[in-house]
């Protein structure tokens, strides 16, 4: 797979960052525009329909408009984090409504929905990820109005079909709103099977350095109910700065090569911790023994590989992962995903006492490094233990 491009057009897009320019100096590289108002003219009108600077500024924009084109959406909107987007999402449902939502996945929205359902009034049922079944019996009969799916299924990278879930939905009268982060609009587009709304956390690839904290939620149809999500981001603020999202844009311009590139060192990875003696099970969506392979095969563009996350269980418990976790030297101990950069964490700690994570597990975010280098850096960890 190595330097295949899912798709050459998206490869020249993402470089030119969706023809985003400096038109005034004639600079290859858009401005970073910091203005927190637009003066009208003299009929007091608004010349280029931005009024205020906490939703309107043209950075914001110009990210937007190169993940509709990505994702195959109609409208976007970019938020101050992943979590931000989400809960404008979830601030659209109400006391009585129904969500489905997935029992793996990351803690930080699966707390959330639990949160909001007690403080709501809305019910909340939990699906096995990957788990077809599961899903069926969780939307039962509907109505519902909504289905949170997040794939892979932080940590142990459970595949759900997004085909499948989006005709489930839909029967039962709801939306599908699909967690993309971790595939980016290389390896998926959610929309293109059926999904409503998409949801990256951009902190992740799409800025792909580690150094920016931003979400995104790109949508099918720009009617009534995101009109209503959206209306969320201009009523809590809860925006972007301008700076930040010219630095996302920038991170972007890579994103071609980065995430084939990271998908290719996970997937040799995934096959060397496999016949490794000290792990006890490597869960990886690239594997074709991983349950979810399949579904990936079919759903997903190989071209891209097939995600640059992955978990080991480690023989020996919490113990023997910590140890491993805090002897790597290249891999850093440190939360977080999607960076160039390749990160090894102890998830239960991560999460807490109410973690639902094996204690055994470590969670790598694969990076861009030399795979023999990185390769080497875990087997030396494990054999310290
Ligand atoms: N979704 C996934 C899959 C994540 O991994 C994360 C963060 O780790 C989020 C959402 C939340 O995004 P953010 O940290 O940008 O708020």
């Amino acid at each position: 797979m190595t330097g295949k491009s899912t798709d050459q057009r998206f490869r020249t897009l993402l470089a030119k960052a969706g023809q985003a320019k400096d038109g005034e100096v004639g600079g290859v590289v858009p401005p970073l525009r910091l203005s927190t108002t637009y003066i009208r003219d003299h009929n007091y009108e608004l010349p280029g329909e931005r009024l205020y600077g906490r939703d309107d500024n043209p950075g914001f924009e110009l990210v937007e408009a190169l993940m509709c084109t990505l994702e195959g959406g109609a409208d976007a909107a970019l938020f101050s984090s992943g979590l931000a987007a989400m809960s404008a999402v979830l601030a659209t449902i109400q006391g009585g409504d129904v969500i489905v939502y997935p029992e793996t996945g990351y803690f930080g929205v699966l707390h959330w929905i639990e949160r909001e359902a007690e403080r709501v009034g809305f019910e909340a049922r939990s699906y096995l990820p990957g788990d077809h079944q599961s899903l069926e019996a969780a939307i039962g009969e509907g109505p519902v109005r909504m289905v949170w799916l997040e794939s892979p299924a932080n940590p142990t990278w459970e595949v759900t079909s997004i085909k499948q879930a989006a005709r489930l939905t839909h029967q039962a009268g709801g939306r599908l709103v699909v967690d993309a982060t971790v595939l980016t609009p290389l390896v998926c587009r959610p929309i293109e099977l059926g999904a409503d709304i998409v949801m990256h956390s951009g902190t992740k690839y799409l800025n792909g350095h580690s150094d920016v904290v931003a979400g995104i939620l790109i949508a099918a149809a720009d009617d009534e109910d995101w009109r209503q999500i959206k209306g969320v981001r201009y009523r809590s603020g809860a925006i972007l700065g301008p700076f930040e999202a010219w630095l996302l844009l920038r991170g972007m311009r890579t994103m071609a090569l980065r995430v084939p590139a990271a998908a290719d060192n996970a997937l040799a990875i995934a096959e060397a911790m496999s016949a490794h003696a000290k792990i006890a099970q490597v869960l990886y969506p690239g594997l074709p023994d991983h349950p979810g392979h399949q579904t990936a095969l079919e759903e997903w563009d190989e071209g891209a590989g097939f995600t640059a996350m992955l978990s080991v269980r480690v023989k020996g418990g919490a113990a023997a992962a910590l140890k491993v976790a805090t002897s790597t030297r290249l891999f850093l101990p440190a939360t977080s995903l999607g960076g160039v950069e390749s990160l090894i964490e102890h998830r239960k700690t991560v999460e807490g006492e109410t973690s639902r994570v094996p204690e055994d597990l470590l969670r790598l975010s694969i990076g861009i490094e030399a795979v023999d280098d990185l390769i080497a850096d875990l087997n030396a960890a494990l054999d310290t233990i």
